[in-house]
């Protein structure tokens, strides 16, 4: 049963095969059973009531395609009775007041949470391993990273610990952690996803969206948790629209773009070479590929890492000592608290990204630094609407990798918060443009010591494209198995 989709799962609780009790049971008991470190707070009573709400719903004919699923969410989304805390000892005993929009939408649909997701300290970090709770291991091979900042919820749902999980992408956190653990996520167009009750990291970027084990899947959730909400000032005034409905479309004529900055050095041979295949399979399905340039894609990674730390610096001021969170427990007067609340509850990776971001916007650099990376992010949206926009478009959806290696050893990188950076090579231009990415497995890496390690394919639309992304997709995931592989 831990094997199905939700689409199988919701056939089963529709058809009485099993209730949402058996199934939270079931899920819960092989989340207690793991020592992924995916989990950072069950509680079991609180799934169990959520649980028997849903099969009240199932059984008084009330249910909508997601009663009774059980997902779980990250850590960075505030939950009214589990505690939220972003990764953070900041946060460590925090339990918000109020739930999320994301969490509201998931409990209006009836899903049942199981829990909440490890994930990178205010999802700053590409390896999970700025958690203040430990790393999540990849279930591929418990030696590796699972990728991050969303590594719990990739994790989770590689080690069918969870059939589904929300996850926040800033810089590639969604696509990226996917990628590592051979699971299928969205990111979607900057503005769909409610950011209210999202515990902020970078205000212009963050974006919300899930990872499952299918496109399918994908086009499930995101049908629960998008819509306008007028709590959050960068929400898009859309209809609503399903996700799904594009998801029987032929691929033939489709033209994908292949864009050569994303094949040059720096990508591992392995990544390379499955990421082709998959393009090769793409072409047996009946589309074509050309290939486009997006030539302002290196300089993805110094603009991300500015304005990034810069928004990040002003978000995070909110941690004081006051308002939130912790609070130093000796203390001379009232800057003393602040100084020691935030040096004892802030890892090294958000302070540093603090000092960058209050450099770049400080007087006299805010020009050189911002100001600059501020006009580069418009040239790299622009490169994207060369290749995806307007009467001389080159194609319909981009297709890459996602990540220039499979999952590396934990502990290899801790050192090195650039050879960090550097690996957000292929992820960081997306996000910047704000446009629609997703990540699904296409392969594994060669010669790992401990077990294979997967590789996932990144395919990147235009705004809004996303039913067309998630029918790629799928079509991909009809011809092929990648996403039904599972770690031993
Ligand atoms: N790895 C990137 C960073 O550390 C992206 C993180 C994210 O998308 N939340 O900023």
């Amino acid at each position: 049963m831990h094997k199905l989709t939700l689409k199988e799962l919701s056939a089963q609780l529709q058809a009485r095969k099993i209730s949402a009790t058996e199934l939270a049971t079931l899920f819960l008991d092989r989340i207690a059973a793991s020592d992924l470190n995916a989990f950072l707070h069950v509680d079991r009573d609180l799934t169990l009531a959520q649980a028997k709400a849903a099969d009240v719903r199932l059984a008084g004919n009330d249910a909508g395609p997601l009663t009774g699923v059980p997902i779980a969410h990250k850590d960075i989304f505030v939950t009214r009775n589990w505690r939220t805390t972003a990764g953070s000892r900041m946060l460590q005993d925090y339990v918000s007041p109020f739930d999320a929009t994301v969490v509201e939408q998931f409990n209006a649909a009836g899903t049942v949470t199981l829990g909440k997701l490890n994930c990178d300290e205010f999802a700053m970090g590409s390896s999970n391993e700025n958690s203040f709770y430990g790393a999540v291991k990849n279930p591929w091979d418990k030696t590796a990273i699972p990728g991050g900042s969303s590594g719990g919820s990739a994790a989770a749902v590689a080690a069918r610990l969870a059939p589904a999980a929300t996850a926040t992408d800033t810089g590639g956190s969604i696509r990226q952690p996917a990628s590592l653990c051979g699971v299928t996520g969205i990111k979607p167009t900057y503005g769909s996803v409610s950011r209210y009750g999202m515990i902020a990291f970078a205000s212009s970027l963050d974006q919300g969206g899930p990872i499952a084990k299918t496109a399918e899947d994908c086009g499930l959730l995101l049908n629960a948790m998008t819509g306008f909400d007028e709590r959050d000032s960068t929400s898009l005034q859309r209809p609503k629209e399903d996700f799904t409905r594009s998801l029987n479309q032929s691929l033939q004529g489709l033209r994908i773009g292949v864009p050569k900055e994303f094949f040059g050095a720096g990508l591992a041979a392995d990544v390379e070479a499955a990421v082709r295949a998959a393009l090769a399979e793409f072409e047996k399905l009946g589309a074509t590929l050309v290939e486009i340039s997006l030539p302002k894609t290196e300089l993805s990674i110094p603009v991300y890492y500015v304005i990034a730390p810069a928004e990040a610096s002003s978000n995070l001021s909110r941690f004081d000592g006051v308002r939130y969170g912790h609070r130093a427990a000796d203390y001379k007067d009232l800057a003393d608290m602040y100084k020691k609340s935030r040096a004892e509850g802030f890892g090294d990776e958000v302070k540093r990204r603090i000092l960058v971001g209050s450099y770049v916007l400080s007087h006299g650099y805010y020009d050189a630094y911002y100001l600059q990376a501020q006009k580069i992010r418009r040239l790299i949206a622009e490169d994207f609407q060369r290749a995806l926009a307007g009467e001389n478009r080159q194609c319909d959806v981009i297709m890459g990798p996602v990540s220039p290696t499979v999952a590396w050893d934990l502990g290899d990188k801790t050192d090195d918060p650039v050879a960090n950076y550097l690996a957000d090579i292929f992820t960081l231009s997306t996000s910047l443009a704000g446009l629609p990415g997703m990540s699904i497995p296409c392969g594994f890496g060669q010669g790992e010591k401990n077990g294979k390690r997967p590789v996932g394919l990144q395919i990147i639309g235009n705004y809004f494209d996303e039913a067309r992304l998630l029918n790629v997709a799928h079509q991909f995931q009809k011809a092929t198995d990648w996403h039904l592989r599972e770690p031993a």
